[in-house]
């Protein structure tokens, strides 16, 4: 099968067939759809990177599974260089797209359930890890996108699964068959979901003895039966449908959400990877948080980059580049950002390997990555908003500007340096936009606070993995206190 292209990824999501709720619709064409089109294309970059002279070693590696070349995008790190070619990888794809690429989150799936299947299977004698190799072999062959859908509805937040007065608001394990199981509930927030062609399904947190059906992680097609989507709003998301690209800010990519409901929808046991474990649940979502942690050192730095550039173009285009407080706003702005990136490469070259052999970040390192993550990228936004200027937030529409008598106004009055042309200016104010209050901050911003668990996950997965009391030993021996 090989490494496919881009334009053989969109044929082969459009065979899928998948169908959608839209804005109230369910549209006959779902790839073509104008909302969703973008968010399809930041996906086939990922694939054409594989393809492409300058960038081919970045995105193509050996799999030890399948002992042919694939998509870093399907692979099992098999090293510390692995992980931190990912994050490289990750900035590249974050810098080319502007965007959210989506393809990550099965990625740190893959890698979270293949040591974790290796070990529950050595303490309880299951056979989940052979079965996942067998599946994901068959993903890096026939080079797949695959979601990770681990967030539930969680309903009320004050009570347990099993105390849910709906057992559906965390999604589980309905029904037992003798040739598997019948699976029900939500899964929310899923990025990229209906441009993936697999769905790994899995806990949304550690479950407890007696809450074994929600302890559950498996395979399912996208297209599978039972499954509905309802698509998620981003912020000025319908100037996507607009005739003119100019209002949209990012011109070619974007990202996407979706609801997903599994309406009693099976899956046979060759598929399933966890069937109520619970004491393998808390351990999958620490590992996946970890992965997904460590990548947005990569992606949002690499979207980081696109705001840092149109920020330093705009003080260009407004005349005041050389004023040593727009220097410095810059500066700063590109400091948050190399820390960010910073943190990803740090938790990449200090990862370990797994008792099943693939290598895991420095869990500590991933959680303080994305704890920026949830701050910086907001200062970022914050400090371009400052260079760009209040224009930001009152520009007249692209439909005004090719009106003969307003659009020879607005050019008249939106001239800046003369250096520069008037609309190009205004584009560069659209994409800033775009990131900072538009369709891509649910990407930069929302999606930097709560994506991969919010800024409390962090806080507790630092406390956890700090070693504090060897810190107080320490202490305690250099000042000779028993
Ligand atoms: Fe990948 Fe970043 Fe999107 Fe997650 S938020 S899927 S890491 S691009």
């Amino acid at each position: 099968m090989g490494l496919k292209k881009g334009e053989e990824y969109l044929q082969s999501i459009k065979s899928l067939g998948l169908k959608a709720h839209v804005l109230g619709e369910t549209p006959e064409d779902l790839p073509e759809h104008g909302l969703v089109a973008p968010s399809q294309k930041a996906v086939a970059f990922t694939y054409d990177a594989a393809h492409n002279s300058e960038t081919r070693d970045l995105f193509c590696t050996e799999s030890f599974l399948c002992k042919d070349v694939v998509n870093r995008f399907t692979h099992l790190h098999q090293s510390a260089a692995d992980l931190v070619n990912k994050v490289k990888m990750q900035r590249y794809c974050g810098v080319q797209t502007g965007c959210c690429f989506q393809r990550c989150v099965g990625l740190d799936a893959a890698n979270a359930i293949f040591s974790t299947t290796y070990e529950c299977d050595q303490k309880h004698g299951s056979h989940y890890h052979e079965r996942f190799k067998d599946y994901w072999r068959w993903v890096q062959q026939a080079d797949l996108v695959v979601d990770g859908a681990m967030t539930d509805p969680k309903g009320d937040r004050s009570k347990r699964p099993v105390e849910q007065p709906d057992p559906d608001l965390f999604l589980r394990i309905k029904a037992h068959r003798p040739d598997g199981i019948v699976i029900s509930g939500a899964k929310l927030h899923q990025t990229g979901m209906l441009n993936s062609h697999e769905i790994l399904v899995m806990p949304t947190l550690t479950m407890r003895p007696g809450e074994e059906p929600w302890a559950v992680c498996c395979a399912v097609p996208t297209n599978a039966k039972g499954i509905h989507y309802i698509y998620g709003r981003q912020t000025s998301d319908t100037r996507k449908l607009e005739v003119s690209k100019l209002d949209v800010g990012n011109p070619v990519y974007g990202g996407q959400e979706v609801m997903t409901v599994f309406d009693d929808v099976f899956v046979p046991h060759e598929r399933v990877f966890m069937n109520g474990e619970v004491d393998f649940s808390g351990i999958l979502v620490e590992r996946f948080a970890s992965y997904h942690r460590q990548s947005y050192g990569g992606c949002k730095a690499g979207v980081g980059d696109v705001l840092i550039g149109a920020t330093a173009l705009i003080a260009k285009m407004n005349g005041v580049d050389r004023a040593s407080h727009i220097n410095d706003k810059i500066v700063e702005m590109i400091h948050l950002n190399e820390t960010i990136y910073s943190c990803g490469i740090a938790c990449s070259a200090t990862g370990e390997q797994t008792a099943a052999g693939n290598f895991q970040v420095n869990m500590l390192l991933a959680n303080v990555c994305k704890l920026n993550v949830t701050r910086f990228p907001y200062e970022l936004a914050r400090l371009a908003t400052d260079v760009a200027g209040g224009l930001l937030g009152t520009m007249p529409s692209a439909a005004d500007l090719a009106d003969p008598l307003a659009g020879k106004y607005i050019r008249k009055y939106l001239a800046a340096s003369p250096e520069y042309d008037t609309v190009d200016r205004m584009k560069v104010l659209r994409l800033i936009e775009n990131l900072v209050a538009g369709a891509g901050a649910v990407g930069y911003l929302i999606e930097s606070m709560h994506g991969a668990g919010p800024p409390t996950a962090q806080r507790i997965m630092i406390r956890r993995q700090a070693k504090i009391d060897q810190k107080i030993d320490t202490v305690k021996h250099f000042l000779s206190i028993k």
